[in-house]
């Protein structure tokens, strides 16, 4: 979308603002190559977290000697490199005897081998979007304000709950009536039906 966006617009340079749920790497590396700035906050994904056990933030990455330090004060040195899911993830690991034997392991993994790290080979890129995220809050705080406002009003307001129509090209049509439904309301309110007309006039005689 913000490719499209970026086209539609036509141009160069571009900030992106979407919900957690479109935290996907890929999609952040593409909007980055083609010179849209993505702000994206980080969805809970850890299956650590809600167990009690700690989080990847709670290891400290040492890019210098590329190696992270676990709470328990231990390295996890880099390992192998491989794919996964498409893209080359780092792998970071403690000796598994140190594991095995550290006061902290019920808080921090029940694997058999200890605790691994995987990293992203471009993970550089997450971090500077999640400072960026943390440092632009208001950004956030936009978005919801100018992305959740429609639809609210769409399914609550104008009872856009379910599609009437089947079928891709029919469902289009009905979003695209709701949504100019929706554009047209904004305007009546915000700048009201006179100022609209002569907007449309003017625009009119500008492109005759
Ligand atoms: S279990 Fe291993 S990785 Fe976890 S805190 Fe202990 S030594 Fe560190």
């Amino acid at each position: 979308m913000a490719l499209a966006a970026q086209a539609v617009l036509a141009v160069e340079v571009l900030e992106a603002v979407a919900d957690r749920g479109y935290d996907d790497s890929q999609n952040v590396k593409q909007c980055l190559d083609a010179g849209i700035t993505p702000y994206i906050s980080k969805p809970p994904t850890s299956k650590n977290g809600p167990l009690g056990r700690f989080t990847k933030e709670a290891f400290t990455d040492d890019a210098a000697q590329d190696v992270y330090h676990c709470p328990a004060g231990e390295s996890l040195t880099f390992r192998y490199v491989a794919k996964q899911k498409g893209r080359m993830m780092r792998h970071y690991e403690v000796p598994t005897l140190v594991c095995r034997n550290c006061k902290l392991k019920t808080q921090c993994t029940d694997a058999a081998r200890g605790r691994k790290i995987d990293r992203w080979e471009d993970e550089p890129l997450l971090e500077a979007m999640r400072a960026r995220v943390k440092a632009n809050p208001q950004k956030m705080q936009q978005r919801k304000q100018i992305v959740e406002h429609p639809f609210g009003t769409l399914r609550h307001g104008m009872n856009q709950g379910y599609f009437l129509c089947r079928g891709l090209t029919k469902v289009r049509g009905e979003m695209s009536l709701s949504i100019l439904s929706d554009n047209l309301k904004r305007v009546f309110n915000i700048l009201g039906v006179e100022a609209m007309l002569a907007g449309l006039t003017a625009r009119r005689t500008a492109n005759a």
